[in-house]
């Protein structure tokens, strides 16, 4: 199979032409035909198995598809990612797959003055990706609201228990709209991360790679 055939719009498929991807990976051939659907996904996948694309690709076809105009101090698609380097890989590559799409793609994170953020965020974005300590410093000063937020992505949540971000995830849920699509990604699923996952995701298709 491959990824012309998993029902991606043309400006997807040209960004991955592009950067000279043709097949895709386990996760993506899984995931894709699911996300594009708007199902929510439990995904049960390391680094380095195209997670990011599995969980990009669709959301920014869904999210084209449904043009919107920006609104101040909010996002359509929020990511969580537990630390500062992966937060900025997501950004990164999420800029690479809407290259030929007008979504913007912002990302924040501890360590960097939270002005320079707010500022950034002023007129909303498409898609953000952040650390959950800052986003909620973001939220706290007013400067985000997640009250636009379609599609919400929580990767590396094993990691993210181990940093002790669980009580700030919580928060963040409790901010989420009730109408939306949301993936839940985790290198492991003990009991406790399962836990965690049924308080962000309904229904959803499950993906182990
Ligand atoms: P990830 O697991 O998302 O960190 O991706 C691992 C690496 O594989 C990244 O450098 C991606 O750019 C690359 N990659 C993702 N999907 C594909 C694909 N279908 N074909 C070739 N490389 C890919």
């Amino acid at each position: 199979t491959k990824f012309s055939e998993l029902g991606l719009s043309e400006p997807v498929l040209r960004a991955l032409g592009s950067k000279g991807y043709s097949d895709p990976t386990p996760i993506q051939l899984q995931a894709i035909p699911a996300l594009l659907q708007g199902r929510d996904l439990l995904g049960i996948a390391q680094t380095g198995t195209g997670k990011t694309a599995a969980f990009s690709l669709p959301s920014l076809h869904r999210l084209a598809a449904d043009p919107k105009a920006r609104s101040n101090a909010a996002c359509r698609m929020l990511v969580l990612s537990p630390t500062r380097e992966l937060a900025a890989q997501i950004a990164d590559n999420m800029r690479g797959y809407a290259k030929y799409l007008s979504l913007s793609v912002q990302c924040i994170f501890g360590g960097v003055p939270a002005g320079k953020h707010a500022r950034a965020l002023a007129k909303g974005c498409d898609i953000l990706v952040a650390t959950p300590g800052r986003l909620l410093d973001l939220i706290d000063q007013r400067a985000l609201t997640l009250r636009n937020v379609e599609i919400f992505v929580l990767d590396e949540a094993d990691q993210m228990m181990d940093l002790g971000f669980i009580r700030p995830l919580k928060r963040i849920a409790a901010l989420l709209p009730e109408k939306r699509q949301s993936l839940f990604f985790s290198a492991t699923m003990p009991k406790a991360i399962e836990d965690l996952g049924k308080q962000f995701i309904r229904n959803p298709v499950k993906v182990e790679v």
